[in-house]
């Protein structure tokens, strides 16, 4: 019954199947598996001599009448009544309920749930839910509250969640293998279901919601463990060069934190088995130098080597970067903009290309390598797995690294990214004076922004990030429309600004911000589109208007535009903001630059819903577990996963068959076990 249609559910018809199809639930299963977003606790009884203003409970109470019914205007009515237990009496008020005469019982003994309120000490309850005592469902329990859709209302799902306990409880596949049920003392699926939707008590809910999330994790975690070995075991090749000579070639020694990741790459791809590597390191840590490396190796040893960026400014970056750096290999570019494009594509085929720096262009089928060693994604939370996997099928077993900017604090990682190695680039290159960071209200602007005249006259360049694109009427936030407009009036010339933002083309944003880099454009006004890893040495300020707007991550990751050269930089901060959480996080921004201390109290501060919910790190996406609040469970299904894939490998075991089934589901398009 688990797999059937909703529809054999009482009460679904066509109608309201589609509905639910738009919370993914299709199937009796789905259903099932649809969790409550909170519950209400009914179960709370009260004698009416304990009643208190503003209490929110369940009464008992026996109808007395009588039942009063007055029409106040023609659009109110007025219906009242007195209830009564040994203790006391409460008046209980409908509104605009004429068939509450046909309702109401004389002498029945009522279950009531709503607010209290005392007026002149009379106890009243006003639109109460209220059932016959003896025949209660929806009162004196706790009631699970779920997402839902209009059209389809809470008193639905309740009856949907019974009928579908009682058809398809017995059923429901039990992913979780025996032994690890009893190891670590979880409850069986079936009670589960059971406690989830309709716990007698907390306790039972939280011990069937520890079960889920253990549940969530083991199939995650067993799939990335499964992931990491089965790149183990495949054969690859192994690539040696000389790193000193390479190092020779960089206008800069490697920091110590660069040279130990280079390190590790060379460890790794010295063996027989394909490299899968993440580095991690803040912005201008110097991840473009760790992953030449790489490419080095890999055309020394007679291999292509690609590194695929996010934009094509970027693109071109890199490019300009690594032609630098190589001037006897032969670079090219592949993005969708440039010219003779059939050249460069026909260059990679025959081979004579050996390093290829492009933007997703390349993911096209018909770009094909000749011999692809090593395979870069730089940024990589804005590409999606399967466009990896797209352009690491290009090579034979290649190595691959990803590069990311946004760090996630370490024991995190390490645990989410279980399918991949990392490396941590925790230093920034010597010289680099810290970004001198401010939070200032809006009296001090002007000042403020004499100061950035200053500092363009010495001829550097400044970014304005405001959290709107258009002026709204009904906001007082900052918009890069008036916040040009403003910046003009304060007597900037319009030439030198340009507006930046994500209604534009990528054609018209590479073009601007091409002409911030050359100098052309001293002021970008913009949102927080402005490119992770561009390279402005001469961009020495970051203001950030309205910055309670911003989440931790994104303020370090918006500061990480300025500093990047030698000069010394400024980010100021204005908010107006009284709410602490706000102060909270200018004060962390001011007081560290380190982006995994800052990554971790964003966690802190935020929760990890949030965190994770500006999808910015590629993470999965949890139906019920909350990684910060569930480390701990996390950990332990991160052992009960090594346990189950040391027993049965290739998960062949059919009582490991239900858990297969869901990790084939995890993620889209990409198979995880035969
Ligand atoms: P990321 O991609 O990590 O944000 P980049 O690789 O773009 O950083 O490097 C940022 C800047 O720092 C570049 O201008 C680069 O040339 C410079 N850089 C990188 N490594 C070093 C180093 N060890 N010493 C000095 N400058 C460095
Ligand atoms: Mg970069």
């Amino acid at each position: 019954m688990f797999y059937e249609p909703v529809s054999k559910i009482s009460g679904i018809g066509p109608k309201k199947q589609k509905l639910l199809e738009r919370l993914s639930i299709k199937t009796i299963g789905d259903m099932l598996y649809h969790f409550p977003r909170r519950f209400e606790d009914r179960s709370n009884f009260k004698k009416i001599h304990e009643l208190a203003d503003g209490d929110i409970v369940s009464i008992l109470a026996v109808f007395k009448g009588p039942l009063t019914i007055k029409r106040v205007r023609s659009s109110l009515l007025i219906a009242s009544a007195p209830f009564v237990d040994e203790t006391g009496t409460i008046q209980v008020i409908w509104y605009n309920n004429p068939y509450i005469k046909n309702t109401l019982k004389k002498d029945v003994e009522y279950s009531l749930y709503g607010k209290v309120s005392v007026k002149f000490g009379k106890k009243e309850i006003t639109n109460p839910i209220f059932e016959p005592a003896d025949k209660a469902k929806a009162t004196g329990k706790i009631v699970p509250v779920y997402p839902s859709v209009s059209g389809i209302t809470q008193k639905n799902f309740n009856s949907f969640l019974e009928d579908a306990l009682r058809i398809a409880k017995a059923s429901a596949p039990e992913v979780l293998p025996l032994n690890i049920l009893n190891k670590y003392s979880l409850m069986s699926v079936g009670d589960a279901l059971e406690n989830i939707h309709f716990p007698k008590n907390f306790a039972l809910y939280n011990e069937a919601r520890k079960r889920f999330v253990f549940e969530e994790f083991l199939v995650l975690e067993t799939a990335l463990q499964k992931m990491k070995k089965q790149d183990k075991e495949k054969n690859g090749f192994s690539i040696k060069a000389d790193i000193d000579e390479f190092k020779k070639r960089l206008p800069f020694t490697l920091t110590d934190a660069q040279s130990r990741v280079v390190n590790e790459i060379y460890a790794d791809i010295s063996k027989n088995v394909p490299m899968n590597r993440l580095v991690q390191g803040d912005v201008g840590s110097g991840k473009t130098a760790v992953a030449a490396t790489l490419m080095y190796a890999a055309v020394k040893n007679g291999y292509q080597a690609v590194i695929m960026a996010p934009t094509e400014i970027l693109a071109k970056q890199h490019f300009a970067t690594l032609s630098a750096w190589f001037s006897d290999f032969n670079c090219v570019l592949l993005a969708s903009s440039i010219s003779k494009k059939k050249d460069v594509i026909a260059s990679i085929s025959d081979g004579s290309a050996d390093i290829v720096v492009a933007t997703h262009a390349v993911l096209q089928d018909n770009v094909i390598f000749k011999k692809l060693g090593a395979v870069i994604t730089d940024e990589q939370h804005r590409f999606g797995t399967k466009q990896r996997q797209t352009l690491t099928s290009k090579g034979s077993i290649p190595h691959t690294l990803v590069m990311s900017a946004t760090p996630i604090p370490r024991t995190l990682s390490l645990i989410l990214y279980g399918d991949l190695d990392i490396s941590f680039i925790d230093q920034m290159p010597k010289g680099r004076l810290p970004v001198k960071t401010a939070a200032r209200d809006s009296s001090t602007k002007e000042q403020v922004y004499k100061f950035v005249r200053s500092q363009l006259d010495q001829g550097n360049r400044a970014y304005i990030v405001c959290p709107l694109i258009e002026e709204n009427p009904e906001s007082d936030l900052e918009s890069v429309e008036s916040f040009t407009k403003k910046l003009i009036e304060m007597g900037f010339d319009n030439s030198e600004i340009a507006p930046v933002h994500g209604k534009m083309s990528a054609f018209e944003k590479d073009a601007i911000m091409q002409s911030f880099k050359d100098g052309k454009v001293k002021i970008l006004v913009s949102t927080t589109v402005i490119e992770v890893g561009l390279d402005v040495p001469d961009a020495t300020i970051m203001i950030i208007e309205n910055a309670e707007r911003f989440g931790l991550s994104q303020l370090h990751q918006l500061r990480g535009r300025v500093g990047r050269g030698s000069k010394q930089s400024y980010c100021i901060m204005f908010s107006d903001s009284p709410s602490k959480l706000c102060r909270e996080r200018m004060k962390i921004m001011c007081n560290t630059t380190n982006g995994f201390e800052i990554a971790e109290k964003d966690l802190q501060l935020r929760g990890p819903g949030e965190f994770f919910g500006t999808r910015q790190h590629g993470l999965p996406e949890f139906k019920i577990a909350n990684i910060f609040s569930d480390m701990d469970i996390l950990k332990l299904a991160e052992n009960a996963a090594k346990d189950v894939l040391k027993r049965d490998p290739a998960l062949s075991l059919p009582e490991h068959s239900p858990l297969c089934d869901k990790i084939n589901n995890l993620f889209d398009s990409v198979k995880i076990f035969n």
